[in-house]
């Protein structure tokens, strides 16, 4: 790329779903022919990303968009604090654009009015790959964009509407292009992964000649044919899920489910209106683990929702203890401008929420000390993140990044990260491993 081109400094806020939109803002104004900036001082136009789903997320959204105000000037606003835009605009009078969600397309013509650039056709800029931010040997593989259901704590329904899946074949080939970059895992996101294709009635697609269904089974198989690994996030637990595990026992995809349960009482999960809400859960669990036992599951949960009760909690950390979950995350509620919680009875009073929130969390703690302790021995494919001078920081297959554990190689400094290889887990502690290098 040539030296001349504009620069666009690029902050991206919020969650792997944001992400993964930016990294396709990102795709695009290189292939426009833009530079991208590590820093406010010199870039020509700053994009901020912003992420309004909960209000701390809000909260640094616009401390973001004020430090860009104030370092840079010249910047435009995109994500989902777009709900906000005339607040945004009142704040900031000269901010050059509020763009919505996915309006990928808005964004890079927003910059090419701020910064235009001269078009060189003898430039090929884009790696076929597209431009990443997270580290080459992983990527997050987005196969649809908004949601049909109606949690009672959420508004991406409303900022994203209902649910569009994206074709299979294309969802393939970005896939097959990843890996070809030198991609070594999949992280396959969506408001709800299981739904995948339900919005396209399961739309048949040509994929290498033979037809197939745009659908969460099929997605999986397609995945497991391409020899990296393959981790589902944001899974419902659904009867059709069961299809998928006998991929993760047979070592097509890995056997790692992220299912944000949110809560185990159904009243509570009634009044918040979860998928699946009905659903016997420790039973289709139990019945997983069957078919593959190395499962590992990992989840997210809100404890204070209004309405919650003693018993409701009790219950819930009872469940936690059979659940055996390898992985949690936990919330205290908050409210989420424009979303109908609020105006639910029975909010828990925040010290109750601080209590519970302690309990939970040394529940988990004892669960997942628990559960890694039973790994010690194992020997396991791990593959490396990270590499400092005292050793490598990998990761297991039943650990995402950024949200789960670790598993340190002490000494090894001669891997690179991206390594995929096998290790014995030696040692184990509340939340990661030690393992040594076989043979
Ligand atoms: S499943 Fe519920 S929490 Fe998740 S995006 Fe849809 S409405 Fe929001």
């Amino acid at each position: 790329m040539g030296t001349d081109a504009p620069k666009v400094g690029f902050v991206s806020l919020g969650c792997p779903k944001a992400l993964v939109d930016s990294e396709r803002i990102l795709t695009k104004l290189r292939a426009t022919g833009y530079d991208v900036s590590p820093s406010y001082e010199g870039a020509d136009v700053v994009v901020v990303n912003t992420c309004g789903f909960i209000d701390s997320a809000r909260e640094e959204s616009f401390s973001t968009i004020s430090e860009a105000m104030n370092e840079n000037g010249r910047v435009i606003v995109t994500g989902c604090l777009v709900g906000e835009a005339d607040m945004i605009k009142q704040q900031h009078p000269n901010i050059l654009a509020v763009t919505g969600p996915q309006q990928y397309e808005t964004v890079v013509s927003e910059v090419q009015k701020a910064a235009p650039i001269k078009y060189n056709p003898h430039l090929d800029i884009v790696p076929p790959q597209g431009i990443k931010l997270t580290p080459r040997h992983y990527s997050y593989l987005k196969i649809s964009e908004g949601c049909n259901h109606k949690c009672q704590f959420c508004i991406i329904p409303s900022i994203r509407g209902p649910l569009q899946s994206r074709p299979i074949d294309k969802v393939l080939r970005e896939a097959e292009r990843l890996v070809e970059a030198g991609c070594q895992e999949l992280l396959v996101i969506a408001q709800d992964t299981s739904a995948y294709g339900l919005d396209v009635k399961y739309k048949t697609e040509d994929w290498k000649g033979e037809p197939l269904a745009t659908r969460f089974k099929e997605l999986c198989h397609g995945l497991g044919e391409m020899g990296i690994w393959v981790r589902l996030h944001y899974v419902y637990p659904y009867p059709h899920v069961d299809d998928v595990i006998p991929l993760m026992s047979e070592g097509k995809i890995l056997p790692y489910l992220d299912i944000p349960f949110q809560h185990a009482s159904p009243s509570v999960l009634k009044n918040m209106r979860r998928p699946a809400f009905g659903e016997k859960t420790l039973e289709r669990l139990a019945s997983w683990r069957t078919m593959c036992p190395d499962l590992a599951v990992r989840s997210t949960f809100i404890v204070g929702f209004p309405g919650e009760t003693d018993e409701d909690f009790e219950l819930l950390l009872n469940w936690l203890d059979e659940a055996n979950l390898n992985r949690v995350g936990c919330f205290k509620y908050e409210n989420v401008e424009g979303a109908r919680a609020n105006a639910l009875p029975n909010h828990v009073p925040e010290e109750l929420k601080e209590e519970r929130w302690h309990r939970f969390m040394a529940k988990a703690q004892e669960v997942s000390t628990r559960v890694l302790a039973s790994r010690v021995g194992r020997e396991i494919e791990v593959v490396v993140d990270e590499v400092d001078d005292e050793g490598a920081i990998a990761r297991s297959i039943w650990d995402a990044p950024e949200i789960d554990g670790c598993v340190f190689l002490n000494g090894e400094t001669e891997l690179a990260a991206g390594d995929r290889l096998k290790v014995k887990i030696t040692h184990s502690d509340e939340y990661d491993l030690w393992g040594e290098l076989k043979g």
